[in-house]
Order: C-alpha cells, then structure tokens, then sequence
C-alpha cells in the first residue's frame, strides 16, 4: 500500500515552527517511502479562516520545498460530512445535546470540586423523547456529540510513543457538530484521512486524546484506522511551551535571512536520537528519517542554534545555488571570495558594494599616508597581487604585521576586517585598487 501522509492545517494564520515541523516530517515520511504527501486545507472554521492565509501556507511549503502531492479543503467536501453525520446518526452513534456553554462551565467546575475528572456526564443521553421535545418545542437548537462505545479499551501501537491504552469511559463524549449546523474539527478529519487513503497520520502530541476518540470514528465508519504517531511538542530554548514560538512565522524566518534548508535540517533531526548537522541534501535527511529515533522528551528549538546551522549551510552553496539572489555582476569567484564572511546570504550585497566601490576610508596620520602612497606606486598586476604587494611593501619599509596590513586593507575596503585580501584585491581591479590607494594617501 502506497504511503499516504497529509499535513492538515487551519489558514487562521501563519505556519509556524511547530507546524513547519509536522509538515516537514510528514513530507520525509512520504518522501521516503515513495508515496504521497497531501496538503489538507482545515478551513471549516468559515469565521478565522483566511483566503490570504490559504495563499501563504502553500507560499511557505513551496519555498521550504515541500510541494504536497495534492490538496484538498474542507470547506469544499461538507457533503461527504453530512453522509458520515447520516450514518453515524442512523447507527445511535451520535446524539443531540442542548447543554449551554454555561451549563457545561458549571458541571466541570462541580466535578472538579469533588475531585473528579471533568468528564460529560451524558446527561442529554439521558433525556427522554418528551424532554427533548419539549426542549426543541422552546427552540433550543441541538448541538451533536459522537457517543464513544465504552465496551472495549481503546489501543494502538504508535509510531513514537508505543503501546497506547485509553479507557473511552474516561473520555467526553465529543461535540462534532455546534447548533448551527457547523463542523467542529473531529469528524471531518477522520471522514478526510478515509476519502483521502491517509495511511499514516503524524501529528503532535497534544493530539493522542483525538486519536483515541478517532479510532473508534474509524471502525464506526466502517474504515481500518490508519497508523498513528505523535511527537514530543516542540519547546523553546527555556524549556517552555513560548508564544513566541508559535508566532515564528515563516516569514520571519525568510526575512532574517534563514535558508529554508536550515530551517528543514534542524527540524529534521531535533528532538530525535540523530545529531542536528547543517545537511543541505534533502536526500541525506530523508534517507536517514526514521520515527524509532524520535524521542518522548520535548524537541528543544533554539534560535541561536538556526542561525549556526544557517552559516554553515550558507558557507557551503555553490554559486548556482545563490546566483539569482546575488547583485549584478557578481560572479562565481566573487562570491567565493565572499561566502565565508557571510552569515546571510542577503549580506553578500554589502560585500559586493565594497569591491565595486565608492569606499570611505579613514583618516590615515602622515607615516601611513607616505607609506599608502607607495603601496599606489608598487602595485603591479600578477596571479596574486596582494602576496606580490605586501612582499614588496615588506621589503621596502620596516613595516610589518598588523601595521603592514590594516591600512591596506581599511585604504582597499574601507573596513578593519573582512574577505581573505587575496580573494578580494583581484575583484577590485588593478586601477580601482590604485586608486583607492593613493585618495587614501592623499587624505
Ligand atoms: N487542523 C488540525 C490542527 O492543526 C489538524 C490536526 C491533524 O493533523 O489531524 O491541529
């Protein structure tokens, strides 16, 4: 059987490092076993959800490179929702309740006060056909809650966390439907991963109560639930559960400048046994994917560990790689006597302008200018300029070190540091670099 994974998220904003996560995992998932990756559209939530929001989470998979195979919405498939409600009601497996928001508020906080689980107390099962009547006759509209079949303990194996055991008796009849004929997320997911031939649903694990109750939506709607697995949630560098972590938006991650490669090689491996290394190859990361490795504990993102992760990657693109983000007229060799300054692709810029000039330069005292003024002078054009020049500035001054070669370097670039000058001197050009020298002798 083709494996068939889907990454399912709500357009009420934008993806996040968490969601990028199980995207991407799910995308590996797929990818590595030669199957299909879908991108479900959540969107029954007509209120939060968003069009500008649909457009970006396909903008940020396309640029993470993680193209679904499909796509599918969900506010497009309501009658595949309505033929489950059919059937599930025809069976007795759902039920109407006209509980108010404030009448369930006051039940939980009754049986909290006695030390008991906030479990639904079933009471609209308990209405006879007179009571409800008389509850519609007053024109209270019913809300839908799918009763679990308290039989049999709920089990699975799962993927990451193991053996599973849930007693359904311990677990709230879910609300699926609210009063005005809406969905609420737990039904249609299970209806989806059925049309769609989901095989393997990977989500995290604020998700394994679902997955108890979605277990027996499956066997109630006749359909062998797929394999499961949840992962460890993802946390901030402090160990907690941040806002800030999930208003990571992808595009503040493109905006600082972080390659999508990074962002994909640190979520890739994080929280598993496999050591986070900056692995350009989508290929190294998919081959190596494997949910045994993925640990309880939770996955720890680090911000300042994105960035190292990021240079790294940065430091190994070949000119191919950034050719269409670079300035006119920068070329191969330019960028590799640039790239190993770069934390940032975007910075190559910054660079660029220093070879191409205007330079300030600073203030050199009087010593400095007569020995700039030489430099102008001994400059000759070779295979290595700047071996050639410093050697013979070597020869002809008591300069050396330092004061040999910072004013050099702050007459050519106008900066204290930066690319190898070897590299460097080369692109600037012989009349360019002279003439830098001697409007620095010159003062
Ligand atoms: N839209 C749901 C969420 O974002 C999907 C959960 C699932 O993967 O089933 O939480």
């Amino acid at each position: 059987m083709t494996t068939i994974t889907r990454f399912a998220p709500s357009p009420t904003g934008r993806l996040h490092v968490g969601n990028i996560r199980t995207a991407l995992h799910n995308w590996m998932l797929a990818q590595k076993d030669g199957g299909r990756f879908m991108l479900r559209i959540d969107d029954t939530d007509a209120e939060r959800s968003r069009e500008e929001y649909v457009d970006a989470i396909r903008e940020d998979l396309a640029w993470l490179g993680l193209s679904p195979d499909g796509e599918e919405r969900q506010s497009e498939r309501l009658g595949l929702y309505e033929q489950a409600f059919e059937k599930l009601r025809a069976d007795g497996r759902i039920y109407p309740a006209y509980e108010t928001q404030q009448e369930l508020e006051l039940k939980r906080k009754i049986q909290l006060g006695r030390g008991l689980p906030p479990i639904y107390d079933r009471g609209a099962l308990a209405l006879s056909e007179a009571e409800r009547a008389e509850k519609e006759a007053a024109g209270a509209a019913p809300h839908w809650r799918f009763k679990l079949d308290h039989g049999e303990m709920i089990a699975w194996e799962d993927g990451i966390r193991g053996s599973q055991k849930f007693d359904p008796a311990q677990l709230s009849d879910p609300v699926i439907r609210r009063a005005d004929g809406s969905w609420l997320y737990m039904l249609p997911s299970c209806v989806d991963d059925i049309h769609m031939g989901v095989t393997d649903v990977l989500r995290g694990e604020d998700h394994v109560s679902n997955t108890a109750v979605q277990i027996q939506m499956f066997t109630a709607l006749d359909a062998a639930p797929p394999r499961f697995a949840h992962e460890a949630l993802l946390v901030g560098r402090e160990g907690k559960l941040s806002k800030r972590l999930g208003s990571l938006g992808c595009d503040t991650f493109r905006e600082r400048g972080i390659e999508p490669e990074a962002l994909v090689a640190l979520l890739a491996r994080l929280g598993t046994s496999q050591p986070v290394e900056p692995i350009a190859a989508r290929e190294t990361l998919v081959n190596t994917f494997d949910l045994s490795t993925f640990g309880r504990a939770p996955a720890r993102f680090d911000d300042a560990e994105l960035d190292r992760i990021n240079t790294a990657i940065v430091h190994q693109f070949d000119f191919a790689d950034v050719a269409d983000r670079l300035p006119d007229g920068m070329d191969a060799g330019a960028w590799h006597a640039i790239r190993p300054n770069l934390e940032k692709v975007a910075d190559a810029g910054d660079w660029w302008a220093i070879v191409t000039g205007p330079v300030s330069q600073p203030d050199f005292d009087d010593g400095t200018r007569t020995f700039l003024a030489k430099a102008a002078t001994m400059l000759e054009w070779s295979d290595n300029p700047w071996a050639d020049l410093t050697a013979r500035l070597k020869a002809a001054t008591d300069r050396k070190g330092k004061s040999l070669f910072l004013p050099l370097r702050q007459a050519l670039t106008g900066m204290d540091h930066g690319p190898d000058m070897s590299e460097l001197l080369p692109l600037i050009g012989e009349a360019e670099a002279r003439a830098r020298l001697q409007s620095a002798a010159e003062g």
